[in-house]
Formats: structure tokens, sequence, C-alpha cells
């Protein structure tokens, strides 16, 4: 039956374009949907749903991908992997053997890099509110660098790393003030985020830091923002550090790198993904012959098509005009939507399913809150209970963001390399869910 009153205006691409533009995703007539040489259905039958499923070569297809495109440019460039948007350890392995730095923003991030084999030297150490205790870590693990976000930061560090008896590598975080042009919760280059040191109040407070026991500031840092697919803002910010460069040498500051930080972004829907070829061309014009070391942080470009969200459907409602599916994965699970109102691709296992007649659906979790909603008047197939679907590019900010909100449980995480696939994240069990609190003797 169909629902073109609850259609989405714009046509959404469809499975058979969304699979083909992902080289690592096909569909086969006997098995359905495969990621690489592994059968979604076969993950689905001996682990359940919902589950993240991850494809290493994909992963380290994107890595060269990017390594080339700067070699092409001939810009020699570090790549520091922004390890919040897949912190598994499986894939800091990947990260590690592809010769990749990390990007960590908590205490626990450090611990995770370095589990997953990444030297401490090419550890980057971000954020803009680092504890004493994450400071500390870091200066014993003797981090490559610690980007410093505040003047009152970096008296902390100093006054740490003198007590320690050793120099803190650091650099300064600028606010660039420009407008990535992305989604307001994940723009961090305007004057008025919480991000980074005022453009105006760096120079002073990098001759400030050269004066610091235990300082030693190496350079600038800047991270614009996520999810942007125009070069524009990143030409913008590149050209403003750059002035930054050349007045701080100036008045006679050694500035030897710049750290150009992540935000490239990925296409979820039609849009074009960023292109590391344009990155890495927007940077050599504004940076390039400089005499700089470089770095990058990307996150999501790396890991964010490389994973999806494998799901069930737990019933179909009909109310009204609107059909609703209703799957076994929730905002708890992958919370972009209810959050960024991010679009996802959604697409049937089955390869039967996948030619069926489409007609609008919402699909929906479990979760009671009607923020819970996937996507809303999506062409899909006639779904059964019990179909199977992917959620598609989830690789990153997905099973990151996940909590265990009504209850539910953590999904299980897959990885996938070529015919061989493992279960990186068993499934948590319920009584998991409580097995820290206590209740009280005295409430009886
Ligand atoms: C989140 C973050 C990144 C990565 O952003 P992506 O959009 O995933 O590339 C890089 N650097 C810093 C400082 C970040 O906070």
């Amino acid at each position: 039956m169909a629902h073109p009153a609850v259609l989405a205006p714009d046509p959404d691409p469809t499975t058979a374009e969304l699979i083909a533009a992902r080289p690592h995703l096909s569909m086969h007539a006997m098995d359905g949907l495969l990621m690489e040489g592994v059968p979604l259905n076969a993950v689905a039958d001996l682990v359940g749903t919902p589950t993240w499923v991850l494809s290493a070569g994909s992963i380290r297809g994107r890595l060269l991908a990017l390594r080339t495109a700067f070699a092409d440019a001939g810009l020699p460039a570090r790549v520091h992997y922004a390890v919040k948007a897949n912190d598994h350890l499986a894939v800091l392995r990947i990260m590690a053997q592809g010769a990749a730095g990390a990007d960590v923003v908590s205490g626990g991030e450090l611990r995770r890099a370095q589990l997953g084999g990444v030297a401490p030297d090419h550890i980057v150490f971000s954020g803009v509110g680092k504890a004493e205790w994450e400071l500390r870590l870091a200066l014993e693990a003797g981090v490559g660098q610690i980007n410093v976000e505040s003047a009152e930061e970096l008296e902390m560090l100093s006054g740490i790393a003198h007590g320690m008896g050793c120099i803190a590598r650091v650099a300064l975080r600028i606010n660039p003030d420009v407008d990535a042009g992305t989604h307001a919760k994940i723009t961090t280059g305007r004057a008025d985020n919480k991000f980074g040191i005022a453009y105006g109040a760096a120079t002073g407070l990098y001759a400030h830091a050269a004066g610091l026991p235990g300082i030693e500031p190496i350079g600038l840092a800047l991270h614009i923002g996520s999810q942007i697919l125009s070069m524009a803002p990143y030409r913008a910010a590149y050209s403003r550090t750059a002035e930054l460069v050349q007045a701080l040498r100036a008045s006679g500051h050694a500035v030897r790198m710049v750290d150009c930080g992540g935000g490239l972004g990925i296409g979820y829907r039609d849009e074009p993904a960023a292109s590391p070829a344009a990155f890495a061309g927007a940077i050599r014009a504004t940076l390039g012959g400089m005499d700089l070391a470089l770095a990058i942080e990307p996150g999501r470009w790396l890991v964010g098509s490389a994973g999806l969200l494998l799901t069930s459907v737990a019933l179909v409602k009909s109310t009204g005009a609107r059909r609703f599916v209703v799957l076994d994965a929730a905002m708890n699970d992958l919370l972009r939507p209810a959050m960024y109102e991010a679009w996802h691709g959604i697409v049937p296992v089955s390869a039967i399913d996948a030619v069926q007649p489409v007609a609008g659906a919402d699909v929906v979790g479990p979760v009671c809150e009607s923020g819970d909603t996937f996507a809303r008047g999506r062409r899909l197939p006639p779904l059964a209970r019990n179909a199977r679907l992917a959620i598609l590019d989830a690789g990153a900010y997905g099973s990151v963001m996940s909590s265990t909100y009504n209850a539910r449980p953590l999904a299980a995480e897959v990885l996938v390399d070529g015919e061989r696939w493992s279960v990186i994240r068993a499934r948590q069990p319920i009584e998991a869910l409580w097995a820290g609190e206590t209740v009280p003797d005295w409430l009886g």
C-alpha cells in the first residue's frame, strides 16, 4: 500500500544508489547485503541485532587515500586520528598499523590510544577542559603535544610539568572566528564557541608561554568544526593562522608546526564528500612553503562510512496515513538523527526486500521519546517483522555516543576484513546495567 502523502519531497537516493556509492558494500542475489566478503545475514544470525559492523578494509583504504592526497600535493603532514569518532581498540590498532597517530580529548582516550599501539610521541592531547590528573597522565606517558585552549590551562600545565620536572610541548589552539557552515552543535571555530584562544589574544599568550617553566611552545592548532563539506572555511581559517605564524615569527618566536585539525565531511545522503585532495590543496595554498611541520586530525572522514548499524524490524504499525517501522535499534544506540537531525541511508539486508516497490515509512526506535526517529517519509519496501535493515555510515560518532537509556544494553560490535569477521565487543548482558549500583543498607 502506498503512502504518497508522507514521502519526503526531494527524492532520496535509492537502495541501489546508496550501495553503489559505498565500495565496501554490495548486494548479492542469494546472500543479500555484503560488507566486503561477509554476508550481514550471517552476522545477524550468529550475533543478533542491533549490531555495529565495521569494515577494516574501508578504514585502511581511507587512511591510504588521505596520505596519498597529501603526498601528491607535496605536503608532508602527520595524520592524528581523532579517537572520539570511534575509540574501539581494534580501530586504533588499524590506525597504528597505518602509521597514524592519535588526537585524544581525555585520559580515557589517551589510555585507549596507547593500548591500541599508538606511540606516545604520536599522541596529541586536545580538549577544552583537561583535568589535572589527565595532564599528569599525558606528561607521564610522554605525549608528543598538548594543545592548550586557555591562559588558565597554560598556567595549570606549567605548574604540573615544572613540578614533575618535565617539559610539555605545547601548541596553542586558536579560535580563528570563522563559521564552518555546519550544524550548530558541531561548529567550533567561531568567536562565541567555547573552544580555543581568541585570535587577538594568541600573540600575547604565545609570548607568555615561551617564558613559563615546564612549557615549550612549538606551534599553533585549530579545529573549526565537523562534517565540513566546503573548503572555503578551511581556507579562511588557515589564512588567518598563517598571518599569526608570521606575526609570531616577526616578534622572534619559533613557530615550528601547525596542527590543522579535522572536520572533513562525508556524504551521508547524496552530498559530495569533502575531497582529501582539495583539503591538502587548501592547506598548501595557505600554510605551504612556510617551513612548518603540518598535522591533520580527521575522525569522521576515516571511519564514518566504514560502519553500519545492523538492525531488525520489531514490528510495523500504521496510524492514519503513516506507516511506522519500529526497529530493535534506537536513539540510545545511534544518537545522530535525534541529536543533529542527521540523515542516514537505510537499506534492506535481504536482496528480495531490496527490489520490492517502495512506499513512505517513518523509521523509529522503541525508546519512549518522539525524537527516537531515524527517518521520516523514507521510501522503503514492505517490511515484515524480523526483516533486517542496515543503517549506513554509522562508523563515526555511532557506538561511541551510545547510552543505556531505557535500560537498553550496549549493542555488539563486529569487525569485517575481507572474508573474515569477528565480534570485537560482546553484546552487553543486561545484568551489567546495574552491576556497579548499590542500594544503601539504610534504605531498608
Ligand atoms: C572532534 C575533533 C576532531 C575530529 O573531527 P572530525 O569531524 O571527526 O574529523 C579533530 N580535532 C579535534 C580537536 C576535535 O575535537
